[in-house]
Formats: structure tokens, sequence, C-alpha cells
């Protein structure tokens, strides 16, 4: 089982680099992944979480029962589940029309923590699956939330970074404590 790296590992703060080739190693990274992240019943993982600085997600929202997901390949909905696990290779996401919507987020990566976090809300993915088509789509709901958690990782970004003021305060005091940083 690969080992989630945790906050203050270097490659949660670097920029992955673009996969260009899906070979093997490639794609035992991403089972790899899908077993860590189903082992910590997560919705998502990226690379950089398993100490590998190269851009690869893998998503699952199907366990999150109470935080539907919206699916659309071609203006069409399409069943989520269907298309659960994503295995994406070099994401991008572009921001649809919608403007941001507030949503509770945590990570393998800052365990105990959480916090709302504010993110576009619908957003058009592009990447290329682990057989290397490319794959396009539209999200919602806490699948648009994922890819964009997912992505920010890949490029070094923390959801704690993108907390309010006063959750950001709130969240170092508790990191602060788990690191058992008790100061007179
Ligand atoms: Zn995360």
């Amino acid at each position: 089982m690969m080992k989630i790296v945790k906050l203050g590992h270097p490659a949660l703060r670097a920029k992955a680099d673009a996969i260009d080739r899906i070979d093997d190693g490639v794609k035992t990274l991403a089972d790899d992944m899908l077993d860590a992240m189903y082992a910590h019943d997560g919705c998502g993982l990226a690379a950089n979480q398993v100490g590998v600085t190269r851009r690869l997600v893998v998503i699952d929202v199907r366990e999150a029962k109470r935080r539907p997901s919206v699916l659309r390949i071609g203006g069409k909905s399409r069943p989520v589940h269907k298309h659960m696990p994503m295995i994406l290779v070099n994401p991008q996401v572009e921001v649809l029309a919608g403007g941001k919507v507030a949503g509770s987020e945590a990570c393998l990566s800052i365990p105990g923590v959480h916090g709302d976090v504010d993110r576009p809300a619908v957003v058009r993915a592009r990447a290329l699956d682990i057989d290397g088509n490319p794959v396009e789509f539209e999200a919602e709901g806490l699948l648009a939330r994922a890819l964009q958690h997912e992505i920010d990782h890949l490029d070094g970004i923390l959801f704690i970074d993108r907390l309010s003021p006063e959750d950001r305060r709130r969240v170092a005091d508790e990191l602060h404590e788990m690191a058992g940083g008790m100061v007179g």
C-alpha cells in the first residue's frame, strides 16, 4: 500500500510534471493510488499525495451519497456511477458560468482538518484516460469540487490555502496543536 504523504512533505508543494507517455509505470501508479484512496475512504487522490510529482489523479464520488454529482458528456447528463472510478492523466479544468459555491472539504494529506471552500460550481474537465484517449466532460456538485481539489494538488495548492481568513486562523491553530507545537 502506498503511503499518503502529509502536510510538510515537499511533494505537496511541488508543481507536478505532465505525463508524456502512459507506460506500465503510470498504470501501476494509478492502480496503487486507487487502492490508497479506497483504503482511506477518500473520494479523490492526486499523485503528489503519494509523493509522486506527475499529473495523475483518481476520483470516485460514489460513496458520497449525500453530496450528489452531475456529469455531462456532449451536453447530455450521464449516470455518474458508470464513470467511476475516474483515472485522469494531465487533467485540466475550465470554469463555466454559474458562480461559486461554498462546500466543506478535507484532505487525506491533512488529517483531522476540514473547512468550507468557495469554488466554481460548474467546470469542464479535459484529460486523457489511462489508455491515452482524450476525455471531456462537464461536472457539477461534488465531482466538480473533487476535480478542482485534486488538480490544485498537481499545482502544489492545498484546500487550506483557499479558506477564508477566519477559517485559516482556526486551522493554523489546529495544525499547530497536531504538530505538538505547544508554545509557552
Ligand atoms: Zn487533498
